[in-house]
């Protein structure tokens, strides 16, 4: 008998499916207001046409749920067999006629979701290796979709934005970026502040002499942090405007 709703308890787990839940149907608005002939124009990531982003967010849910059986089973199932074969189902799924591509993500997404539904309350702990080789909680599986689908909503340059996205997963995200920023070194002299927040919030370099300082509401830095625009966002260095913005640097 399969339960019809989550078997964790966990109250913030269960606001992270509902975050995932929410950027999925989101997701799924977006690509279904695109016609069969608009799917072939392009994203706003270079190189890549919507086919390609529909295709990456399909495969993506795929590649979770594997972690997701991995917990629930023990057995060791990567996301991907490697990055090569990652990115050619990627092409390969950007060449599938409109109806098959809609499908793969269609159904990929309620995989996914079942596999979440089902998973035993002990073993959201259980650990789990994603792509980049971190080891993991299975629970960082919710956050890793969450994100996936809501940027790349908004990477199918269908009308949608980072102010569609809600401001706890913008901070979730500014967070991992800049701790990613931090953890190599490439923050070095650059400070970014968050306008919109009560209390202004500052990252980077902050102890820096001169730094660049980049600034802006909090959808617009999350914006530029992931390196997609910089509308929104100014750039100074000792009270001098930059222009124009310079990029953010490499997130992944
Ligand atoms: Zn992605």
């Amino acid at each position: 008998m399969v339960a019809r709703h989550d078997l964790t308890t966990d109250p913030q787990l269960l606001e992270g499916l509902l975050q995932a839940r929410r950027g999925t149907a989101f997701f799924a608005r977006k690509l279904n207001e695109l016609s069969d002939a608009e799917l072939d124009g392009d994203s706003l990531l270079p190189g890549w046409t919507r086919r390609h982003v529909a295709a990456h967010i399909g495969y993506n849910a795929r590649a979770i749920a594997r972690l997701v059986e991995w917990a629930a089973t023990g057995v060791e199932t990567p996301m991907y067999a490697s990055t090569e074969v990652r990115n050619h189902e990627i092409s390969f799924g950007a060449t599938l006629s409109p109806i098959a591509l809609r499908n793969l993500f269609d159904h990929s997404a309620v995989h996914l979701n079942v596999e979440w539904r089902d998973l035993p309350a002990d073993a959201w702990q259980h650990k789990v290796k994603t792509a980049q080789g971190r080891i993991v909680p299975a629970e960082e599986t919710v956050w890793m979709r969450t994100r996936e689908v809501w940027v790349h909503a908004v990477d199918l340059d269908n009308g949608a934005t980072f102010s569609d996205i809600p401001e706890p997963i913008l901070e979730r995200l500014l967070n991992d970026i800049t701790g990613a920023w931090a953890a190599r070194g490439t923050d070095k002299n650059l400070v970014g502040r968050v306008t919109s927040r009560q209390q202004e919030q500052a990252f980077g370099d902050t102890a820096a002499v001169s730094p660049l300082e980049i600034s802006g509401p909090l959808a617009d830095m999350a914006c530029w942090a992931t390196g997609r625009a910089t509308a929104g966002v100014t750039a100074s260095r000792e009270g001098k405007h930059v222009t124009p913005v310079p990029p953010a640097p490499a997130w992944i």
